[in-house]
């Protein structure tokens, strides 16, 4: 089934680490964002059965829950969403009340992930962030109250002049609220991110590689301990309860990205529209410059796209599957390369299934590097 993303591209202050695409809000500018994107929704409805909707950005819960509601209807209107839809919004912690929650649960969100990045206000000061610890747990509360009962968490190790104890405070409260879903990523400071200025400045460091896996190994243990089973390599899940839209882009999915800057995959190939919004607005309209790039995927390229995600899952690749789907032996083609890996114990080959180890989790870039292999070129 299809994935809907739509991109909502407004931040109500830039976080000095941010590198995604957005922009601070503007009344005018954001009501004809919500405009152009029903209007994109409808010009590219293909009325085939999808099966969730994923509001990301930016900070989507700063639209108003009628704006929501009003894309929520594009898509409906456009497309067979299937009546038990995951529908997610992002939020941040610091514009909700449950009021607010409520209204955008009734508009049809049934699923909210929360940026809460740590649970200790010193590092959520060095973030730049808006919210205190405090108002991270008050939004979850607010959400469950509002009768949200499926809500994710997001976590930022590796924070500057974070301890391995610190972190795991962070977790420890995360474990405590009970959240449906958790995302754990590692915050990677950018070149010229205002951030990066800044520890250079106060000195501020990040703590040593051994620490950063004790941080990860540690987390995960105390989160399985705690009932959540880890699918992919940052995210774990209660039961029943692994995010289905993310899911597509790990298991070689399609999807249509709405929206400034958003990536679509569908029909073997991969778009993505002009990042600026201000461009974007004026774009969407029939045959206007909407797409800024568009790339064709070869087999080859979808096979590599599809062993690396797919190696992310802690259920990793099923041979089965990747012979079906690309003709190959994943073992035969890769066994030579990837046995090292095995050997250190950061590879399990058994069962019909190639998969990580949580070890080989922290490494995974190393190791799927093996996939990478130039595409057969025309025979001369
Ligand atoms: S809230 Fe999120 S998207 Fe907005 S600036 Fe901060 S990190 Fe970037």
């Amino acid at each position: 089934m299809l994935g809907l993303y739509v991109h909502v591209p407004f931040c109500a202050a830039i976080c000095n680490y941010c590198n995604f695409n957005r922009g601070l809000f503007q009344q005018e500018l954001k009501e004809r964002y919500v405009e152009a994107v029903c209007r994109e929704i409808r010009l590219r409805a293909r009325g085939v059965a999808t099966d969730t909707i994923f509001f990301g950005g930016g900070t989507p819960s700063i639209l108003e829950a009628e704006e929501i509601g009003a894309i929520i209807r594009a898509c409906r209107d456009g497309f067979a969403v299937t009546a038990d839809a995951e529908i997610t919004l992002e939020a941040n912690p610091e514009g909700v009340t449950e009021e607010r929650l409520a209204a955008f649960r009734q508009a049809g969100v049934t699923r909210l992930s929360f940026g809460v990045q740590s649970f200790r206000d010193d590092e959520l000061r060095r973030l730049t962030r808006l919210h205190s610890a405090h108002r991270a747990v008050a939004a979850f509360r607010e959400a469950r109250a509002a009768g949200f009962d499926n809500v994710s968490l997001d976590l930022m190790m590796w924070l500057p002049q974070q301890t391995v104890a610190e972190w795991l405070e962070s977790v420890d409260a995360l474990i405590e609220l009970g959240p449906d879903h958790a995302s754990l990523y590692m915050l990677e400071v950018y070149p010229n991110s205002p951030l990066r200025e800044q520890m250079a400045r106060a000195e501020w460091s990040v703590a040593p590689d051994d620490d950063v896996a004790d941080m990860y190994l540690q987390s995960m243990e105390r989160l399985d301990a705690a009932g959540y089973e880890q699918y992919e390599i940052s995210n774990v899940a209660k039961p029943g309860l692994r995010s289905r839209h993310n899911l597509k882009y790990w298991t070689d999915g399609e999807w249509l990205g709405f929206g400034p800057g958003a990536h679509s995959t569908i029909d073997g190939a991969r778009t993505r529209n002009v990042s600026s919004t201000t461009e974007y607005v004026d774009a969407v309209r029939p045959g206007g410059p909407l797409v800024a790039e568009t790339r064709r995927l070869s087999s080859h390229d979808r096979m590599e796209e599809a062993l690396f995600t797919g190696l992310r899952l802690s259920d990793g690749l099923s041979v089965d599957l990747v012979r079906a789907k690309f003709g190959i032996d994943l073992w035969t083609e890769f066994g030579a390369e990837l046995q090292p890996f095995r050997d250190l114990g950061w590879l399990i080959y058994d069962e019909g299934r190639l998969r990580l180890t949580r070890a080989g989790m922290l490494l995974a870039h190393e190791i799927m590097t093996v996939f990478i292999r130039p595409a057969a070129g025309p025979s001369a």
